[in-house]
């Protein structure tokens, strides 16, 4: 029952429902609480038609999460051969809810800022343009009143950044309202995740994770290295190098960037690394040569072929096969897809549990 995901659109195939009484709500089990696991959780107990009982297992939380050290910033990135429908259908639902928070009287506590972006190159306009407000490709003399002369293309849009630490705290907080549970543990094996589910569905966000846990071998880190400088005179976000050289201000600090190393799993950070990071973006803002560095991070984003979100059926040795929303392999867009990816797990659930 189910179907290994290929990433186009969740399997929507009914999974045979374990003999629960239609009194009781069905349990749940979201594995992670990166940006993924929490937006599912909180997705499933405010919007599914008969609230399940959540429990999110998870050996990191929040600042220990790759989730809170990623910019926070609204754009796809590093999604591979994930179909630009998918992108956009996510992408969109998620930038309606950033839209939506930012309207909201939680805007500071969830960390959303509305914010302008500037990138300089001649990229060709994205498959996903028609999904932001205003992109638009800058002229000679846009980018010349800029100070950006020196630059003979660039482009503009209007995007989110939602702070991740703040976001982050905040939709745990928003989940404990709802009644989910947190467990912390590790979870070593497809018979341990049998037993902690009980019978329940599990939602799969592991990310990175996934690979071990679930043997998909497609799943790969990429790594990125960012720092993290007192700017506060940046207001808006700036791109240069097709995406690969980034400034994105938070709350309390600015985020400067990065890398993407495909296969490097090194968490620790990199003098080389920030050496060339401080190097690029100071080109682009010649300001930030002088930012006081705050710290300097690296992260493993989870990379895959296409992010897969899809309905399984898992055989487990000695143990009734698992019932399983897959939902990881978000890549360098794990914000920017986690609410639209969010949306088809609450619809694998319904599938599962009629
Ligand atoms: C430098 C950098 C900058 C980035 N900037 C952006 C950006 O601006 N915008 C954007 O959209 N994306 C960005 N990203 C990408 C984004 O961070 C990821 O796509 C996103 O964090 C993935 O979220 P996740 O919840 O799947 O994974 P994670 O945050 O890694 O969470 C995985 C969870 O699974 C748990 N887990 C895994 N395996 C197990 C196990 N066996 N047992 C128990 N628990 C387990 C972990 O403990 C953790 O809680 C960036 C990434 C990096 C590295």
């Amino acid at each position: 029952v189910g179907g290994a995901g290929t990433g186009s659109g969740p399997s929507l195939r009914p999974v045979r429902s374990s003999p629960v009484s239609r009194a009781a709500p069905e349990r749940v089990t979201v594995l992670g609480a990166g940006i993924v696991g929490l937006s599912s959780a909180l997705a499933l107990v405010t919007r599914a038609r008969r609230p399940p009982a959540v429990t999110v297992v998870a050996d990191r939380f929040l600042t220990e999460t790759t989730s809170a050290g990623s910019g926070g910033f609204w754009m796809p990135y590093a999604l591979n051969d994930t179909p630009a429908a998918d992108i956009e259908r996510w992408g969109s639902a998620s930038f309606e809810r950033f839209a939506e928070l930012h309207r909201s009287p939680d805007v500071d506590a969830a960390g959303v800022s509305l914010v302008e972006v500037r990138g300089v190159g001649d990229d060709p306009p994205p498959s996903w343009a028609g999904s932001v407000p205003n992109y638009r490709a800058l002229s000679a003399r846009d980018l010349a009143l800029m100070g950006l002369g020196e630059h003979s293309a660039g482009f503009a849009y209007t995007s989110f950044v939602a702070d991740q630490e703040r976001h982050l705290r905040w939709l745990t907080e928003r989940c404990r309202e709802h009644g989910v549970e947190f467990e912390r543990r590790r979870v070593g094996s497809l018979a341990e995740l049998s037993g902690v589910a009980g019978g329940g569905v599990v939602v799969n966000c592991s990310g990175l994770g996934a690979r071990d846990l679930f043997g998909d071998r497609d799943v790969v880190p990429i790594r990125g290295q960012t720092v993290r400088v007192d700017a506060p005179w940046v207001t808006g976000v700036w791109q240069a190098d097709g995406g690969a050289t980034y400034v994105i201000p938070q709350r309390d600090s600015v985020v400067l960037g990065g890398t993407r190393q495909v296969g490097e799993a090194l968490e620790a950070s990199r003098d080389a690394d920030v050496a060339d990071v401080l190097e690029r973006t100071s080109r682009l803002l010649p300001g930030l040569a002088r930012a006081p560095v705050l710290r300097a991070w690296a992260g493993l984003r989870p990379g895959r072929s296409r992010v897969r979100v899809a309905a399984e059926s898992v055989p487990v040795p000695g143990a009734p096969a698992l019932r399983v929303a897959h939902n990881y392999g978000h890549g360098g867009a794990g914000v920017t897809l986690a609410w639209g990816c969010a949306m088809d797990v609450l619809e694998m659930f319904e599938g599962m549990a009629q």
